[in-house]
C-alpha cells in the first residue's frame, strides 16, 4: 500500500503537498468542499466565532449561531419544521432513524421495519450500516445490523419491479423509508429520476411511512438543485444534512424534521423524550462555519456556478459515452461518472481503482474511483482549465485502457 500524501495547504480546488506539487481536488475531498479550501471568508467567521463562543453544552442552553443556522436552513424546507444537530452524515441518519422508530413508540403504534434502496449507502455506524447495502463494508458486521427490507433502485430497467417491492414492503409494518435522493454515492454514482422518486414517497405517504431523505452528499447543490429533493414534487418529512452543510470546513450534522414527527415528542411524560444527544451537538464554530457557506451562496451566486458547472458535466457525458473503455456515462448536475468496461464485475474492490488513483496523483488530480466506477464531483470554483485538464487526463487513461482492452 502506497504511503499517504501529506497535504500540507488548501487554496480554491488545490491541495498542496510538502513538496509543493498540487493537485486538482476533483472529488471536493470526499464531497464536502463547496466553494474551494481555506476560502477566506468562511476561515474569517471561524475565527470571529472562536474568539467570542467555541463551545457550550447544548442541552438546557442555546446560542445564536444554532438558531440563526435552524432559521436559515428552515426557510429551504417550507414543509418541515424543527432542526437536530449532530456531528457528521452517519450522525444525522442515525437521528433520523432513531427519531422514525421512537415517533412510532411514542405514539404507541411500535412500528419496526424500515425500507431502504438495494445498493445503498447511508454512513458506518450501526443504524446507518444497517440501512445500508450488505456488501465488502458491512461484511463483519451483517449478523448484528437490523432488519431491513432492501428494494431496488428505480433506475432504467427495473422501475416497476421497484415500485411492486415498495408495494410489498408496504404490507409489512414499516416506519420508515430512506433514501438517498436522485444518485446513491458511495454505491456507485447510481443516477434514477426525480418522478420515480416521487411515485415512491407518495406510496411510502399513503401508508404513514415516514419518508428520510439522506442529503449527506446531495445536499447543497450537488444536483444541479439546492437540494435533490428540490427535484421532486412530494417532500420527504425528514432530511438529512452533513458534508457541504459548513462548506467543507468543519464536521456537522442536522437531521430536519416535520412539525408532525416534532408534536410526538412534545409531552410533559419524560419518558417520551428524545434521549441523543453528543458533546459537541450544535458546535458555535461548525455553524458559524455553515452560516458562512450560506453567505457564500448569496455573496458568489454559487448557484450560478452551479449550473454552468452541471453543463460542463453533461458535456462530459458526451464526449465519453461512445469510448471503447466505457460502460455508461452518466451526470447530473455538478457530478460526473463513468463506469469502466473490465473483466471482473462492477463493484468496490475492482483492482482498477488502485490503477486509476495512482495515475491520476502522478498527474496532479485527486481521483479516488468506486471500483471501476469514476466519477467527478469537484468544489464549484474549478475553473474550466481545470476541469478541461481534469477531462483530458481521463480521455488518456481511457485511451490507454482501450489499447489494452483491444489487445
Ligand atoms: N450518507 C450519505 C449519502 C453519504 O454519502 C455519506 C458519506 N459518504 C454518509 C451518509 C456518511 O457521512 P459521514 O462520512 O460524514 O459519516
Amino acid at each position: 500500500m502506497e504511503a499517504p500524501i501529506a497535504i500540507v495547504r488548501g487554496e480554491g480546488t488545490l491541495l498542496f503537498d510538502e513538496n509543493g506539487k498540487a493537485y486538482i481536488d476533483a472529488i471536493a475531498s470526499w464531497w464536502v468542499n463547496l466553494h474551494g479550501h481555506a476560502h477566506p471568508y468562511i476561515a474569517r467567521k471561524i475565527s470571529e466565532q472562536m474568539q467570542t463562543l467555541e463551545h457550550a453544552i447544548f442541552s438546557g442552553f442555546t446560542h445564536e449561531p444554532a438558531v440563526r443556522l435552524a432559521e436559515r436552513l428552515l426557510e429551504f424546507f417550507p414543509a418541515l419544521d424543527k432542526v437536530f444537530y449532530s456531528d457528521d452524515g452517519s450522525t444525522s441518519v442515525e437521528v433520523a432513524l432513531k427519531m422514525a422508530f421512537q415517533y412510532w413508540h411514542n405514539k404507541g403504534e411500535p412500528r419496526t421495519k424500515i425500507i431502504a434502496f438495494e445498493n445503498a449507502y447511508h454512513g458506518d455506524t450501526f443504524g446507518s450500516m444497517s440501512v445500508g447495502a450488505r456488501n465488502v463494508f458491512s461484511n463483519a458486521f451483517d449478523e448484528m445490523l437490523f432488519d431491513v427490507i432492501h428494494i431496488p433502485v428505480p433506475v432504467a430497467g427495473k422501475e416497476q419491479e421497484s415500485i411492486q417491492k415498495m408495494n410489498e414492503a408496504l404490507e409489512q409494518n414499516c416506519a420508515a423509508f430512506i433514501f438517498e435522493p436522485l444518485v446513491q454515492g458511495a454505491g456507485g454514482m447510481i443516477m434514477y429520476e426525480s418522478h420515480l422518486l416521487d411515485d415512491l414517497i407518495q406510496l411510502a405517504k399513503s401508508k404513514n411511512v415516514i419518508t428520510i431523505a439522506d442529503e449527506v452528499m446531495t445536499g447543497f447543490g450537488r444536483t444541479g438543485q439546492l437540494f435533490a429533493t428540490d427535484h421532486c414534487e412530494n417532500k420527504p418529512d425528514i432530511i438529512c444534512l452533513s458534508k457541504g452543510l459548513t462548506g467543507g470546513f468543519l464536521p456537522l450534522g442536522a437531521t430536519i424534521c416535520s412539525a408532525e414527527i416534532h408534536s410526538a415528542f412534545l409531552t410533559s411524560d419524560k419518558t417520551k423524550t428524545f434521549f441523543h444527544g453528543h458533546s459537541y451537538t450544535a458546535n458555535p464554530i461548525a455553524c458559524s462555519a455553515a452560516l458562512a457557506s450560506l453567505d457564500l451562496f448569496e455573496k458568489e451566486k454559487t448557484m450560478e456556478r452551479v449550473a454552468a458547472l452541471s453543463l460542463l458535466m453533461q458535456k462530459a457525458k458526451t464526449r465519453f459515452e461512445k469510448h471503447p473503455a466505457v460502460k455508461e456515462a452518466r451526470s447530473l448536475g455538478t457530478i460526473f461518472a463513468i463506469e469502466i468496461k473490465t473483466r471482473e464485475e462492477t463493484e468496490y474492490l475492482n483492482p482498477l481503482a488502485e490503477k486509476v488513483h495512482a495515475f491520476f496523483i502522478e498527474r496532479g488530480i485527486i481521483l479516488r474511483p468506486l471500483g471501476n466506477i469514476l466519477y467527478v464531483l469537484p468544489p464549484y470554483c474549478i475553473t474550466e482549465n481545470e476541469l478541461e485538464k481534469v477531462m483530458n487526463a481521463i480521455e488518456d487513461f481511457l485511451s490507454k485502457l482501450a489499447t489494452n482492452i483491444n489487445r
